[in-house]
């Protein structure tokens, strides 16, 4: 058996400022959001991670930098379900993404707080939202996905009203590792969500030189408080975490290896 076949891997893509992540696992395809609108990057980059055909394709949220090719992915491979928050956006973006997605033949669901699945060998546990509030971001789909031991979890650009809620409704929030909420913005990542979820390494989705300065300082300075590494697509390329459920090694596009329990990262040319 190809021991590559055993293992998750997850792929950070640097898709600029937005968000795309890929969870190729040995039986299961999940993708978490889509990339830019004005982007054409994330068909190809799935397809160079050997992707086929998708399970699942959950856009967080309406806005533009996390749905911005569903079109194209969903025009590229077959798509078995669709999730989405079910916060509508009057955008032309929305509009195509929704439209794309019903004329595909993918199944559709809203998922909320509390539910469960298992997808082949991964466990994804939906984290939020419990309900719509009309806030695109605080309304993002968060997911907890888990393969054996190791977990990861993905709270779009959930604020930190909707970490309040994830910590307040008691769900399991612990894991490996964290995708910071909002592209590492200010109005994420409060130190009582970084508790409840305590992860041995964050990542955030950036574009370099972004206008919002994403990720911002005081996140990144709380993180090194709490003496967990940090790894940004801004600054690394594309992120790779592979597991194969008990342990985990991260490598970068620009280089940087890291390996579960965290260690000094390990420079290579
Ligand atoms: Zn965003
Ligand atoms: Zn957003």
């Amino acid at each position: 058996v190809d021991p590559a076949r055993r293992a998750l891997t997850a792929y950070f893509f640097d898709v600029g400022q937005g968000d795309a992540t890929l969870l190729a696992g040995p039986d299961c395809t999940i993708v978490i959001d889509a990339g830019r609108h004005d982007r054409n990057d994330v068909v190809p980059l799935l397809r160079s991670a050997g992707v086929q055909s998708i399970d699942l394709l959950i856009g967080t949220h309406p806005h533009a930098d996390h749905i911005g090719q569903f079109p194209q992915i969903l025009e590229a491979f077959a798509v078995r379900e669709v999730w989405m928050s079910g916060e509508s956006h009057t955008s032309r973006t929305f509009e195509r993404a929704l439209d794309a997605t019903l004329s595909s033949g993918a199944a559709y669901h809203e998922p909320r707080a509390g539910e469960s699945y298992r997808i082949g060998s991964v466990l994804v546990e939906v984290l939020h939202p419990a309900e719509l509030s009309g806030d695109f971001n605080d309304s993002s789909v968060g997911v907890r996905i888990s393969f054996g031991q190791v977990a990861l979890v993905f709270t779009g650009d959930a604020e930190r009203h909707a970490e309040h809620q994830m910590i307040a409704r008691g769900h399991a929030l612990s894991a490996q590792i964290l995708q910071l909420g909002h592209h590492g913005s200010r109005t994420s990542s409060t130190p009582e969500f970084l508790h409840a979820v305590r992860p041995e390494v964050a990542i955030y989705s950036a574009g370099e030189g972004n206008s919002y300065g994403h990720p911002h300082d005081e996140v990144l300075q709380r993180l090194s408080q709490m003496g967990i590494p940090v790894l940004g697509t801004d600054r690394h390329g594309t992120i790779r975490v592979t597991t194969d459920g008990s342990q985990f090694q991260i490598a970068t596009e620009r280089g940087v290896l890291m390996a579960s329990p965290p260690r000094e990262p390990v420079y290579s040319r």
